[in-house]
């Protein structure tokens, strides 16, 4: 618990009322959800939710590191004891973190307070499968969306505040939302065409206009292992489709990429981008809508040529 903050913000509110901080008997009650502690687990949600608490009080802290895969990710017996300390859990869940299913669950029979946002979206399905995509942020909107859903959870623990600096934080993503479809709609219709890293970009292509013609690792995480026939199937499909780039992750070996790119025929760039996490400090993708900034430049730049 920030138990720092709570008395700042109890002070804060006896200044605004004009009493001396001596009237120690007015109760805190109303100023006990303040400061709330908060936990969120991707680098996405982390940056969301740290701008919520930025506007509206309270600590956020990002489980899953900059960098490293939710899809991956194990957390440390200390992490898991800080589910259970935290005011509330902010998740993706529909199995995007995955290392931290058991670690949530058991933090949530313990007396947690777990909210996974992306079941609330209106979650698509894989293509070719009934099992949800949890990779809802890369719709601009989706995530305008379950910033507001993020407000109203917080504000159920904490001050409406959270809810009101929720609608103007997704009216900021809504904003952002029609720079990056003006950017990626300066791609030629014909050459909207995605091969990313892993099915990650189901949403991204929905919302704005691409297609994907298949994936290095052709599942919804990062952890399956594509079979030599597979990659050599992608690369004919690669070939067949024109198709000129291939999406990897600045996050993980691109060896694979390469080796496929090598199988075309023709020359074919592979270009990075931030796929379930964000970028660095200082590299432009660290703040969820420079994000996807980077990636809608990067997406541009490749199939423009
Ligand atoms: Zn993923």
């Amino acid at each position: 618990m920030a138990k720092g903050a709570r008395g700042a913000s109890a002070l804060i509110l006896l200044a605004a009322l004009g009493l001396s901080a001596c009237s120690s008997t007015t109760t805190t009650e109303a100023t006990s959800a303040e400061g709330l502690s908060i936990v969120a687990t991707t680098t996405m949600l982390g940056n969301v939710v740290g701008d919520l608490a930025a506007c509206a009080g309270g600590t956020v802290t990002t489980l899953i590191p900059g960098g490293a895969d939710p899809h991956d990710f194990s957390p440390s017996s200390k992490q898991v004891a800080s589910l259970v300390r935290a005011d509330i859990v902010i998740a993706n869940g529909l199995d995007l973190e995955g290392g931290l299913v058991d670690a949530l669950n058991s933090a949530q029979a313990d007396g947690a307070r777990v909210y996974e946002v992306a079941p609330h979206i209106s979650p698509e399905e894989f293509a070719g499968s009934t099992t949800p995509d949890p990779h809802f942020w890369f719709d601009m909107s989706r995530m305008a969306d379950a910033v507001e859903l993020i407000g109203a959870q917080l504000a159920t623990v904490g001050t409406d505040k959270y809810r009101d600096c929720a609608l103007d934080q997704a009216a900021e993503i809504r904003a952002a939302e029609t720079q990056v479809k003006a950017t990626l709609n300066s791609v030629p219709v014909d050459k909207r065409v995605l091969v990313t890293d892993h099915d990650a970009f189901g949403y991204f292509a929905k919302a704005y206009g691409y297609s994907i013609a298949g994936a290095v690792i052709p599942s919804g995480t990062t952890l399956a292992e594509p079979s030599t026939a597979s990659l050599a199937a992608l690369a004919k499909t690669i070939k067949a489709e024109g198709v000129t780039a291939i999406f990897a992750n600045t996050n993980a070996p691109k060896a694979l990429a390469t080796a496929v790119a090598g199988e075309v025929g023709y020359p074919v760039e592979v270009v990075d981008l931030y796929v379930d996490s964000l970028g660095a400090s200082g590299s432009g993708a660290e703040s969820y809508i420079g994000y996807m900034q980077s990636n809608a430049q990067r997406i541009t730049e490749a199939l423009k040529g």
